[in-house]
Order: structure tokens, then C-alpha cells, then sequence
């Protein structure tokens, strides 16, 4: 018997969970697993699913997929779009969709166990199944070693991981060294002094000071980062006031900073502080800007001989032309903790999930950027063929390099 890939993917997408809230999520993949005759372990680093294969000597690899869902009201159209709303860590009632694809990241490592587990006499070794909660976060990979992973498991030789993106479904993207970027989630209270709108004399408006603070951000990549180097500073949520006629206390700014290693890290937050105390000064506020690191996510940087074989394995499964060095990505994952704390290679990889045709004639129109719905956008859809396919044998492909 061999599990419906499509119907499984339709239904983790119709039915998407927030960040540490994946207990349906992770009691199908549990479901799968067992089926599959692993030992599954529920409830790693709170929803986190570990499953382990067994099949004589040989390396243990790592290969982990995660599976949370964002905050993202769906717009993509699809008939299997998600309507499911909930409730999200701040106490918010949002809607929620797979607008990151950790839904094809979970159906594409049920379809390479399987794989794995029908050719086990080809191989020998221990293959270590880990659906990770809340890589939206960036806690879930740390919530799982935290639980001690590492010790309750076999540990790993080596890691690997994918992720759906926008190129053509059938590509993969993979480079050795830095792939993914470093990352900050910066939580800032900027404090004024309330009062009536009409008397902003009497007020220190945090208002104004959010709005300065913003724009003077904008500064830091564009006039203080080398040109050469990939920065990037967000500020993704602002919030203040109830009403036009009163100034509120206080406002808050959401920023996410992203770099390609740890010495820009250290300039850029820096140069990020200095600003947003700056701007409270100038607007002559009586305390000081309160400033909380939300999540620290490390570079993804990928081992280069590991990466090396994992590439020529690809080479020979999907042809020289179907793999392309995708550069370095702007986004950040929690994947490289598992390497990291084990203190293994780490290979992690992107394959494509938009319709080759569509995004040929992107190309063609020079609408890329504005056409082909990213990660996190509300119109964010993965094409079901032939991607569910290549992220199986992707999976399949560089476990088996690694497996003995
Ligand atoms: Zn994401
Ligand atoms: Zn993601």
C-alpha cells in the first residue's frame, strides 16, 4: 500500500497550525511513521515528532522537515485554500495558512521515508526522522535539543534538510558555504507621554518618534553597510494609539535583521540601537527605548564537502541543468542548530514549487519579483506536480548518499 502523497499535502494544507500548536500536524506525520514500522517518538521539544529507522551499521543521518504554519490570511484562490483561523501566541485571533510550504516539507518526508523504508535492502544505517515545530519562530529546532534530542536519539553523522521555494518546480538550489542568512527579531518600545490630541505641547508623541524611527532605519543598509555586503533591516509591525484625539504612551516596532555572518551581526545591531535611541532622543523622550531580542537565528552555511556530494548525487538524479547555485538567501532557518550543537556537516537545499510554465513567462516579462508569490505572501502556492515528486527523491537521493 502506498500513502496518497497529493491527498495528504491538500489536507495539511486545509488544515495549517500556528507555531508550537502543530498537534494535528504532528499526529499524522506520527501516524505515517509508525505505519512505516519507525519508532516515533510525540512530544519532543513540545510538538516535535521523532522517528527512528533502524537498518543495521552504518552512519545516522538527520534528515528534518518542519511544519508550522504562519499568520497569513490565504488569498492564493486554491480550491484546497485554507480558512482556518486561530489564536496566536500574543493572544491575536489570526488567520492561518502553509504560506512558508512547511506542508510540502512534511508530505515530501513521508514520501522519502517510504521510499526509504521499500529499499532498505539497499542501504544500511539509521535514518533519524525529525518534524520540527515552529521554525516561524526560530525556537522549534532549539525547543527539540532542549529536550535533549541529541542524547535521546542516535546522533547524528550528518544533517540534512529542504525547502520549497520560488524557482520552477524540478530545480533544486544548493551551494556550498553560506546559504541562508543570520538573523534578529527585535521587539522595541519606543515610551512618549500620553495625553489629549489637541495639546501634543503636553505629550512626548511616540507616534512621531515611530515614524522618525522607521525612515532613520531605512539609513542603516543603504548608507552605513558595504554595498558588497547582503544586509537587510525590516521593520515588520507598528503599533500605537486607540483613537485620533489621544496620544498614546507608548509605541512598538517589530524589526527583522538579516546578514550573512556573525561580524556584520555585531556592527548592525549596533548601529540599529544607536538609531532607535537617537530618534527617542531627539523627540526628547524621559526613558530610554526598551529594546528585546525576539529569536537569534545562525547562519545556514552548509558543509562544503558534504554539500560537494550531496550536489553530484543531485547531478545524476535530476541532470546537470536541473541544479543551479541559487546564491545566498536573504531568509534565515533554525535548521543549523541540529548540526551546530552535534557539531556534523550540515546540507540543507531549496526545490522549486511554481509551474515551470508560469514562471518561464515571468522571466520572459521581467515580473519575477511581482508575479511569482514568495514565501509568506497571502498568494504564496505551490504547484502539487511535479513538486511533491522531486522533494521526495531529493530527500531520498541525499539520505542514500550518506546512508551506507
Ligand atoms: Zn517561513
Ligand atoms: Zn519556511
Amino acid at each position: 500500500m502506498t500513502i496518497d502523497l497529493e491527498a495528504l499535502f491538500i489536507d495539511l494544507h486545509r488544515n495549517p497550525e500556528l507555531s508550537f500548536q502543530e498537534v494535528r500536524t504532528a499526529g499524522i506525520a506520527a501516524g505515517h511513521l509508525r505505519d512505516l514500522g519507525l519508532e516515533v517518538t510525540q512530544g519532543v521539544g513540545r510538538t516535535g515528532v521523532v522517528g527512528v529507522l533502524r537498518n543495521g551499521d552504518g552512519p545516522v543521518v538527520w534528515a528534518r522537515a518542519d511544519m508550522d504554519a504562519l499568520p497569513v490570511v490565504e488569498e492564493s484562490g486554491l480550491p484546497y485554500a485554507s480558512t482556518a483561523r486561530g489564536v496566536d501566541a500574543e493572544g491575536r485571533e489570526v488567520g492561518i495558512m502553509h504560506a512558508c510550504g512547511h506542508d510540502m516539507h512534511v508530505t515530501a518526508m513521508i514520501g522519502a521515508v517510504e521510499e526509504l523504508v521499500r529499499t532498505r535492502d539497499e542501504w544500511s544505517g539509521t535514518l533519524v526522522v525529525v518534524i520540527q515545530p515552529a521554525e516561524e519562530f526560530g525556537a522549534g529546532a532549539r525547543a527539540m535539543l532542549d529536550d535533549g534530542a541529541l542524547d535521546r536519539f542516535p546522533r547524528p553523522d550528518v544533517v540534512i534538510g529542504q525547502h520549497v521555494t520560488p524557482l520552477p518546480a524540478g530545480m533544486i538550489g544548493v551551494r556550498p558555504g553560506p546559504q541562508m542568512s543570520a538573523s534578529d527579531g527585535l521587539h522595541v518600545v519606543l515610551h512618549g507621554r500620553g495625553g489629549h490630541g489637541s495639546r501634543p505641547h503636553s505629550t512626548i508623541d511616540p507616534v512621531v518618534m515611530a515614524a522618525a524611527t522607521v525612515m532613520r532605519l531605512q539609513t542603516v543598509v543603504s548608507r552605513e553597510v558595504d554595498p558588497h555586503d547582503l544586509a537587510v533591516v525590516t521593520v515588520g509591525a507598528i503599533h500605537a494609539g486607540t483613537k485620533n484625539n489621544i496620544i498614546p504612551a507608548e509605541a512598538t516596532l517589530d524589526l527583522s535583521l538579516r546578514y550573512p555572518d556573525d561580524a556584520l551581526r555585531t556592527k548592525m545591531l549596533a548601529k540599529v540601537e544607536r538609531v532607535i535611541k537617537a530618534e527617542a532622543m531627539a523627540s526628547g523622550a524621559t526613558e530610554e527605548p526598551t529594546i528585546e531580542t525576539l529569536h537569534t537565528l545562525p547562519a545556514t552555511i552548509n558543509d562544503a564537502a558534504a554539500t560537494e556530494r550531496a550536489t553530484a548525487a543531485f547531478r545524476a538524479a535530476f541532470g546537470e541543468d536541473n541544479v543551479v547555485d541559487p546564491g545566498l538567501f536573504t531568509g534565515s532557518e533554525d535548521v543549523s542548530w541540529f548540526a551546530r550543537d552535534a557539531g556534523v556537516p550540515l546540507v540543507f537545499w531549496f526545490w522549486g514549487g511554481i509551474a515551470p510554465a508560469r514562471f518561464a513567462a515571468a522571466v520572459a516579462h521581467g515580473t519575477v519579483d511581482s508575479e511569482i508569490a514568495t514565501n509568506h505572501s497571502p498568494y504564496f502556492a505551490v504547484e502539487i506536480h511535479p513538486t511533491i515528486e522531486v522533494g521526495v527523491k531529493a530527500l531520498t537521493v541525499a539520505a542514500r548518499e550518506f546512508l551506507g
